[in-house]
């Protein structure tokens, strides 16, 4: 089932995942629901955080891009992690990224060239691997939503000041389409 996205404003984004103590038959459906709502965003990568949920479990797949990546073991894509943890990062890159809770805004954002993920999978046997390029980015975004942390804030100081008015507009739009709260933000505006 495709499920909606959680846009830039709604608080679950700012929330940091609870740990995955036991894979559960929820938990299944909701990762298969997060890879069929993934590929129908044309998205590379999504965390739970981005339909709704606070939970340490994303899904990946970087496969059919055209941007260069590597993976050491390859394992079959999409990946699956639950609670992952990242390692050992080294170099750097710089290269544009997007969000698909931020739509329309994308930016250059430095991160690690090569890092080490380490996870669960829906087994819950424990996955490790090495990825460089794309895959290394995806993993990066992808865990920093695990922790409440979006791209913007890992843009430059530059950036985020012209993106200021568009991040803004699309906060006061997500925070007008969640009811009751943005009803008892208004009320509360009042006193
Ligand atoms: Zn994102």
């Amino acid at each position: 089932m495709i499920l909606e996205i959680t846009k830039y404003g709604h608080p679950v984004l700012r929330e940091k995942g609870k740990r995955i103590d036991r894979i559960t038959p929820e938990i299944r459906q909701l990762a298969a629901d997060m890879i069929e709502t993934m590929y129908a965003a044309s998205g590379v990568g999504l965390a739970a955080q981005q339909i709704g949920q606070p939970l340490q479990l994303t899904v990946i797949d970087v496969s059919q891009s055209e941007q260069p990546w590597g993976m050491t073991p390859s394992l079959p894509q999409p990946v699956i992690l639950v609670n992952p943890q990242l390692l050992h990062p080294a170099g750097e890159q710089v290269g544009q990224e997007g969000c698909l809770s931020i739509p329309e805004v994308a930016a250059d954002i430095r991160r690690a060239e090569k890092i080490t993920v380490r996870a669960q999978d829906l087994d819950g046997n424990n996955i490790t691997f090495e990825c460089t390029g794309l895959l290394a980015r995806a993993a990066q975004h992808e865990v920093d939503h695990l922790n409440g942390i979006l791209f913007v804030d890992r843009m430059d100081a530059a950036t985020r000041v012209s993106l200021a008015g568009q991040l803004k507009r699309l906060q006061k739009e997500t925070l007008a389409t969640l009811g009751k709260p943005s009803r008892l933000r208004r009320a509360l505006a009042k006193l």
